[in-house]
């Protein structure tokens, strides 16, 4: 077998299938070594493909055929041409036909974990993007869509729960109960991405939904014996759900139930096939003393996303998986929507904008950077990136800020109006916008074409005689792989004026125009506004609620950040004032570490953020995101170029440890006054206040005292939620010595019967920042629990060295990166998408200083010049050396 070199794939080069599948007709019967499906295809030639009609090419890889037969004829080997991935047949008949299909599957086999799987004794299916055609032989696109019927059949002691998409129509016993089947219809059209099939021991929640229109769901996750009572958040999560996109959108359920089955392996978060959801089992299961605060959330908007998912990109697909953008960028606007209305909205942008900078920022300064619909791929896996994520959900977010709340609605109904049941465009997407509202959206499609973080470059001037305040802006477009010309964007930059009380001053321009809302269009390279009747010299608040993903350089003297940070009415802009000063005063920091002068601003800067997080009328867990310091990733993106992690390292805990000792009574007070009392809750209040609680002692915990260090090791064995003991072990492992010793054992002992806990315990030890922790990471991998088959596993030892230890990562002597290269190369061999994933843990490598570039370049080499690498991984580092 000689592996075909992988070709890459353009949008402009999509054309219509040549042959549509309207139905589709599948009978699996499952067997652990050999499972046999039969698929029955109604097939026609496509009367939009301009009547070509030349030969049927359907999609297949890792099959073996059994029979084949076509309209009730048996074929034969001359009938047809069978490669590795395709089977064509050269002649169909003119008008519409069945074709009948046997294929045999090795579940127990796959390790890939895409098609059909079998893990811990669950059968389970992975679809997206294209792991149908490792199932039976298909048109396996996005825009072929076929309402299917299901069959599956096996062994119902082993096997007792069979589930597929839809509804159930019928179930029985077979050969004296040695065999049961279940038979599932979707009425749906749908992309064959969407289909899924369970078949397992499994023990279900379930609960009912009464839709707004008085229909009952029934509902059910599926879970693990034993594990039920951990699934009854996400059910609560599902249903707040299915209310608020009644609410928000008008959107109700549409099947009479709606399945959720958790898995232990799987490559994604979770996946949502029609009618049947499947989710990564950490992303499903918790109770108090098994998940963090962030668990809880990060369960809640991904059920939520899920969710959501069956009106924005169930219902209405994607054309091609170019647009994978047109749903996920779009459901994830949804689910952040969600969790502002559930949670605090301010604090809900906080977090997500973090995350955009951190992932997104970084991935469009490095040499992976794309645009929201990339225009060409080799492998389709490689692009389910934050740029098409959380950019793409941003990209959203600004047609809503363009357009208003009102016609935003109006567009979002247009498109399902228009839509619903095909498979569209963002093209049409965005029609839909400007249809409803009738704006232009020419020139801001650009941000689905163009990569790259734009920078802003702003100037203010005052005339104190005239009363006027020009704001001069520069939009400047960074070169990315294969884009060095751009367009100047359409930006909305909310913004506010303050005067010296730190109050809003009202914004009028000198052409009298309205300025809705207090968004300005910038449109142009360079473009001026000027204010009038400005009564004394403002200081800007420019990009209020982060209007645009993009970077702002202004330069504003201390004191007026101090006033931001102080006054600001715009919440999320006070947040960004103390960021933005923290980093500010961190570059400084690692500058100076060079230079070795002393900096006074450390201390200015603490001082102001002991003011701001005293105020008591902000909530808890606005306060605690003020005290998270940028991470060190933020740090080493904003430097940009000849980056030393090690500098960085080292002033992020000088900094830390000066908070902790400028402002130790404040923060003793908060760690007191936090502390929950009465019941665990998980609800946004009562996790604001641990958080707070925990971010607190973080920087008493900097100091290093031996009482801090007390405290600390009291926290994790007092603790009585996983948030405050997951926490203390955490910061315990990054200090060593005998109290992380015994926490680790300790933790180790309570949770070693339990896979999903325990990665908290790996990931714990992979990011501690002492010498010899790649040398425990090394020998973790020889751990009973560990093993390199289980992407949960892998993302947790492997995936948090080398994406959440810059220190030890980027060691100098460049032992981190030939260490992930070996275990790229290693994963490579049975799941590549992992083996990609965790690749991409060097996407920053060219900011690197001369030494470890040199190393991390080597490393690359050492892969790319490796051979039979798989698509994913061939593609990934090709675009990492070439850039
Ligand atoms: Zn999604």
């Amino acid at each position: 077998m000689k592996p075909e070199t992988p070709r890459p794939v353009h949008l402009k080069d999509y054309r219509p299938p040549a042959y549509l599948i309207d139905k589709v007709d599948l009978d699996v019967s499952l067997h652990a070594t050999r499972t046999r499906v039969r698929s029955r295809l109604q097939v026609r030639p496509n009367p939009q493909a301009g009547g070509r009609h030349g030969p049927l090419r359907l999609d297949g890889e890792h099959l073996e055929l059994g029979e084949i037969g076509l309209d009730g004829r048996p074929l034969t080997k001359k009938d047809y041409k069978l490669t590795d991935t395709a089977l064509t047949l050269s002649k169909t008949p003119a008008g519409p036909f069945t074709l009948d299909i046997e294929t045999f599957v090795d579940p127990q086999a796959n390790k890939a974990l895409q098609g059909l799987y079998r893990t811990n004794n669950v059968y389970c299916t992975q679809c997206e993007a294209q792991g149908f055609r490792r199932i039976t032989y298909f048109l396996d696109r996005p825009d072929v869509l076929a309402t299917y019927t299901v069959r599956v059949e096996a062994d119902p002691n082993e096997t007792p729960v069979l589930l597929a998409n839809g509804n159930l129509v019928e179930r029985g016993m077979l050969q004296g109960g040695k065999r049961h089947y279940a038979v599932w219809r979707d009425p749906f059209p749908k992309p064959c991405y969407l289909f899924a099939l369970v078949g397992g021991d499994l023990a279900p929640i379930t609960s009912t939904f009464r839709t707004m229109s008085g229909r009952n769901v029934d509902l059910a996750i599926y879970v693990e014996h034993g594990k039920e009572e951990r699934a009854a958040w996400a059910m609560d999560s599902l249903k707040r759900s299915m209310r608020w996109d009644e609410q928000r959108f008008g959107r109700e359920y549409d099947l009479d139930v709606f399945n959720i089955v958790a898995v232990s392996d799987f490559n994604m978060g979770a996946m949502e096939n029609k009618g049947l959801n499947v989710f990564n089992d950490r992303l499903i299961l918790a109770s108090p003393e098994s998940a963090t605060d962030a668990t809880f959330e990060a369960i809640e908007s991904v059920v939520a996303h899920e969710y959501f998912h069956n009106w924005t990109g169930n219902r209405i697909t994607c054309r091609d998986w170019f647009q994978l953008c047109l749903k996920e960028g779009l459901t994830v606007f949804r689910d952040q929507e969600f969790s502002g209305d559930e949670r605090s909205a301010t604090v809900q942008r906080i977090i997500d904008v973090r995350q955009l900078r951190t992932h997104q920022f970084t991935e469009d300064a490095g040499p992976l950077a794309h645009p929201v619909r990339p225009e060409s791929y080799i492998e389709i896996n490689n692009f389910y990136t934050a740029t098409v994520y959380e950019k793409g959900a941003e990209v959203v977010r600004m047609i809503q800020t363009v357009l208003g709340a009102e016609d935003f609605r109006k567009g979002m109904d247009l498109y399902f109006e228009r839509h619903d049941g095909q498979a569209a465009t963002i093209e049409e997407f965005v029609a839909c916008f400007e249809d409803a509202s009738g704006t232009d959206l020419g020139q801001f499609k650009l941000w689905y074409s163009q990569a790259g973080t734009p920078e802003l470059v702003v100037a203010l001037r005052y005339d104190k005689d005239k009363k006027t305040a020009l704001l001069e802006v520069e939009q400047v477009l960074p070169v990315t792989p294969g884009q060095s010309q751009k367009k100047p964007m359409h930006i909305p930059v909310r913004l506010g004026l303050l005067g010296a009380n730190g109050h809003d001053l009202a914004l009028k321009l000198e052409n009298g125009a309205e300025l809705a809302d207090g968004v300005l269009s910038v449109t142009k390279r360079r473009q001026s506004f000027r204010f009038v009747d400005v009564p004394s010299r403002p200081v800007p608040s420019l990009l209020r609620g982060f209007s645009a993903p993009v970077n702002v350089t202004l330069d504003l003297p201390d004191d007026d950040v101090e006033l931001l940070m102080a006054n600001d009415a715009d919440l999320f802009n006070r947040w960004q004032a103390a960021n933005g000063y923290a980093a500010r005063t961190l570059i400084e920091m690692v500058g100076k570490s060079a230079g070795g002068r002393k900096a006074g601003r450390p201390q200015r800067y603490a001082r102001a953020l002991g003011a701001a997080v005293a105020s008591e009328e902000l909530e808890p867990a606005y306060r605690a995101e003020l005290l998270k310091l940028p991470t060190q990733a933020d740090v080493a993106r904003l430097i940009g170029k000849n980056v030393d992690p090690a500098l960085i390292h080292r002033a992020h805990r000088q900094l830390s440890k000066l908070i902790g000792r400028t402002l130790g009574p404040l923060l003793e007070d908060l760690y007191v006054t936090m502390a929950g009392k009465g019941d665990f809750s998980p609800d946004a209040q009562s996790a604001g206040r641990r958080a707070l609680r925990n971010a607190a002692l973080t920087l008493l915990s900097a100091r290093g005292t031996p009482e801090d260090t007390a405290r600390l090791a009291k926290h994790y064995f007092k603790a009585t939620n996983m948030t405050e003991r997951a926490h203390a072990l955490l910061l315990l492992a990054a200090r060593g010595g005998p109290e992380a010793a015994h926490a680790l054992a300790d933790f180790h002992e309570r949770w070693k019967g339990d896979h999903v806990v325990i990665d908290t315990w790996f990931a714990a030890q992979a990011q501690s920042p002492l010498a010899g922790t790649l040398g425990k990471v090394k020998a973790l991998m020889r751990h009973p629990l560990f093993a390199l088959t289980a992407p949960n596993k892998v993302r947790a030892l492997i995936g948090t060295f080398a994406m959440a230890n810059p220190l030890q990562f980027n060691r100098p002597d460049g032992a981190g990166y030939a260490f992930l290269a070996e275990q790229v190369l290693a994963l490579d061999r049975m799941n590549p998408q992992i083996a990609a994933r965790m690749l991409g843990a060097l996407r920053s490598w060219r900011a690197l200083e001369a030494g470890r570039r040199a190393q991390a370049r080597k490393a690359l080499q050492r892969i790319a010049r490796t051979k039979q690498l798989s698509s994913d991984v061939q593609e990934i580092v090709s675009r990492m050396l070439e850039a």
